[in-house]
């Protein structure tokens, strides 16, 4: 039976990988610190004779007994709101948790891919972004911490990748939306959803004229599943290429949870990235992947998620490190 290590276990996307890798017949095991991941994301899981779960720090030594096929990164903050609120912990889980677990693939003769993201490419200059773009990013702004722990992760990777052999597979994630994303992570989508059923008005940034593409959870899973099964080292960019303005989506997320309220304008964060879409044409070619969940379908399933949340949840808008 193939064994799979997947930090981040508890939060949005590493509690849905943590799923995929059961169904697909692996030993799962989980790791996670808790700051920002959730036990109630992977609850289902423990009952299970293949799966397990450390509580952990990977910025601390880390020790897995037994072998290891596949490591999965996938342990980091990854909402601005998270990154102001605990930049040195960020820095810390990309930077040092990173070459931890490269020490541990090396250890264990493993694979390893790492979760890293579009961030890289900052506020970006060409648009839509292909892989081989550097990027535009600001080291020393809030996203600082974000975006330049994620380049360094993707340096010391490569650098393990030439100068040991080891198995290195890069995702770079556009953003993503699903069941299990955090109410009040600040991120745009929980946001308005939350706003919508509690009858607030949507806080949309700016004049809402900056641009995203949100990929559904599932479509991101299956890609990241062909990417660390492909014998592919590089960077690919993961993401639907469905660009919106955040105005845009905000009508769309009124118009699907029939809330009467309106779209009120806050100031604009910090070096907020202008634009983002994703060229896909490598994981089109090299893994014969392309999302297939539209805007529509995803985010009435997200919706409901959100809908059957306990009230207490919902309006609890208290935050860990508010
Ligand atoms: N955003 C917004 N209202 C919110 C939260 C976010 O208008 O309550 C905007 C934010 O300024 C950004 C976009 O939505 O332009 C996406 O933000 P998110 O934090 O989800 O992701 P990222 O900026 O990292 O792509």
């Amino acid at each position: 039976m193939k064994r799979v290590l997947i930090t981040g276990a508890a939060g949005f996307l590493g509690s849905h990988l943590c799923d995929r890798f059961i169904k697909e017949g692996y030993h799962v095991i989980g790791m996670d610190n808790l700051i920002t991941g959730d036990l109630r994301n992977i609850e289902h899981l423990f009952k299970l004779e293949h799966f397990e779960f450390y509580h952990h720090d990977i910025t601390k030594f880390v020790h897995v007994p037994g072998h290891l096929d596949y490591i999965l990164h996938f342990a980091s903050p990854a909402s601005p709101i998270d990154y102001l609120k605990i930049p040195i912990q960020t820095l810390k889980v990309g930077a040092m948790g990173t070459h931890n677990l490269l020490g541990l693939a090396k250890a264990k003769k493993a694979r390893m891919l790492i979760a890293s993201t579009s961030e890289v490419y900052g506020d970006p200059t060409v648009h839509p972004q292909p892989e081989e773009y550097w990027g535009n990013v600001n080291p020393i702004g809030p996203r600082g911490v974000y975006d330049e722990a994620k380049r360094y992760q993707e340096a010391i990777t490569m650098a393990y990748h030439t100068f040991h052999g080891l198995e290195t597979r890069i995702v770079r994630i556009f953003n993503t939306y699903g069941p299990r994303m955090r109410l009040n992570d600040g991120r745009v989508l929980p946001a308005f959803i939350g706003q919508a059923l509690r009858g607030e008005d949507l806080t949309m940034f700016g004049d809402g004229s900056q641009t995203r593409s949100f990929c559904y959870v599932d479509d991101l899973v299956e890609g990241i599943y062909r990417l660390l099964l492909s014998d592919y080292a590089y960077p690919v960019n993961i993401g639907n290429p469905a660009e919106i303005t955040i105005k845009e989506f905000g009508e769309e997320i009124l118009k699907l949870t029939g809330a009467n309220q309106k779209l009120i304008s806050k100031p604009l964060p910090t070096d907020d990235p202008k634009q983002r879409r994703p060229d896909i044409t490598k994981a089109k070619e090299i893994l014969g992947w392309e999302p297939k969940v539209s805007r529509a379908e995803g985010l009435k399933i997200t919706y409901e998620y959100f809908k059957s949340l306990p009230q207490e949840i919902l309006f609890d808008r208290k935050h860990r490190f508010e």
